[in-house]
């Protein structure tokens, strides 16, 4: 089908633009009309696309803002009355393999490579024969894999800004003494506010997170995670982008659970 070839198309352009944009910008790159290119977005669904109204600010970048604007209730159409406009985020299923990253898988349905190098940190970067790890994206093998995912024709720095926003494997450090209860603030972390981990649920990192009022932090972004991601060079925008994807799947997996537990027994898995 075309759509194939147009949602490649289109998973490329948001990816060579920080893996997310506005409908009317995305709309730039391609000669569709804008019914016709939300339709096949839609078409795509979810799992492809994220779409969002959201409510246009004016003033500099702020990372917080960008995030609490997709959060609203519901319907997901801004609330204060101002102009809005369709927001696209580009989703993707495609994982690295991490069976692969301890050299105990040779083939599967996920991508081989060099987790490190995907985050700009391998070692073996100026010499990447030396890495056990394949440094490339087009090998038989992930060639196939990004071809079932539907995505052909993504560079590697644009394969990487998709990965970043989507494979919770690259996600910078979570702390687990964080996430093992005791205090509400810090969990059992000694360095509180000195830790250079980040004190966020790891089960909604991961979109796994099943409980309604969790205890542990599902805010991504504020303050104390801006300075880690800037004390270790990694980008904001793309764990703004990881927020918004999951907070869309927590609420997807939250009513999934709410259905179930309508239809039969409630598993009440309330801590
Ligand atoms: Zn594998
Ligand atoms: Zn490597
Ligand atoms: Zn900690
Ligand atoms: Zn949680």
């Amino acid at each position: 089908m075309a759509d194939l070839t147009v949602c490649a198309f289109l998973t490329k352009v948001l990816c060579a633009h920080g893996g997310r944009m506005f409908l009317q910008d995305l709309r730039g790159h391609v000669e569709l009309s804008e019914a016709k290119l939300r339709a096949v977005l839609r078409r795509a669904g979810p799992e492809r696309f994220l779409l969002q109204e959201v409510e246009l600010r004016d003033g500099p970048w702020d990372p917080e803002a960008e995030v609490a604007v997709g959060t609203g209730s519901g319907s997901g159409s801004g609330s204060g009355g101002g102009a809005t406009a369709c927001r696209v985020v580009a989703v993707s299923s495609a994982r690295l393999c991490a069976r692969y990253q301890r050299g105990e898988c040779q083939a599967c349905d996920q991508l081989h490579l060099c987790r490190r190098h995907m985050l700009g940190k391998c070692p073996h970067r100026d010499c990447w024969s030396t890495c056990a790890l394949s440094h490339d994206i087009h090998t038989p093998i992930n060639i196939q894999v990004l071809k079932n995912r539907g995505l052909f024709g993504l560079n590697e720095a644009q394969l990487r800004i998709l990965l970043l926003q989507n494979d919770p494997c690259l996600f910078p450090e979570v702390c687990l003494l964080y996430n093992k209860g005791g205090d509400a603030l810090y969990g059992y972390c000694n360095l509180k506010d000195q830790c250079n981990k980040f004190h966020v649920c790891k089960n909604f990192v991961r979109g796994e997170c099943a409980l309604k009022t969790c205890k542990r932090s599902h805010q991504l972004i504020h303050a104390a995670t801006l300075k880690l991601l800037e004390d270790q060079e990694l980008s904001a925008s793309s764990v703004v982008n990881f927020q918004i994807i999951s907070v869309y799947k927590h609420a997807k997996l939250h009513k999934m659970l709410e259905d179930k537990g309508r239809q039969g027994t409630v598993s009440g898995e309330v801590r």
